[in-house]
């Protein structure tokens, strides 16, 4: 796992600015764990910076999304919605719609490779969120 200080120098090396409220910001999203929304963020961040303003934490998740630092993972239900995910390897998402349970998935390959020849598509990269329910919400939707 990237640190802290890896994270800012990187940004450094990006020509950024290391201000302490995006030091706070990326301190967030590596001990809160994957798949964080921008008002998690903002929360946890005002814990250690009370005064840190929601415009701040927008626009630091939107230029580490930018950098490459975070994937930010759009689930189509809205900017609020968005997801900041530090582990930019590659895999893919299951989210669910009912309980919002987000669950990382090795990559499948082939798809690309597919797309690759049947589209003479030259494909570099890809975001691929599967949505529907989990084990625990499926189970209550049949009983309802
Ligand atoms: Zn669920
Ligand atoms: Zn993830």
């Amino acid at each position: 796992m990237i640190s802290v200080d890896e994270v800012c120098a990187k940004l450094r090396t990006e020509g950024r600015r290391v201000t302490p409220q995006r030091r706070v910001i990326v301190q967030v999203l590596l001990e809160d764990g994957a798949h964080l929304t921008a008002d998690h963020v903002l929360k946890a961040a005002r814990c250690e910076l009370p005064d840190i303003s929601p415009a701040t934490v927008y626009n630091t998740l939107h230029e580490l999304a930018a950098l490459g630092i975070v994937q930010e993972l759009d689930l189509g239900l809205g900017l609020e919605e968005r997801l900041y995910d530090i582990d930019t390897g590659e895999h893919d998402h299951l989210v669910c719609l009912r309980c919002g349970r987000v669950e990382d998935v090795p990559r499948r390959n082939g798809v690309a490779s597919s797309l690759r020849e049947d589209h003479d598509f030259d494909i570099v990269d890809r975001r691929v969120i599967y949505l529907g329910y989990c084990p625990d919400c499926a189970g209550d939707r049949e009983s309802m």
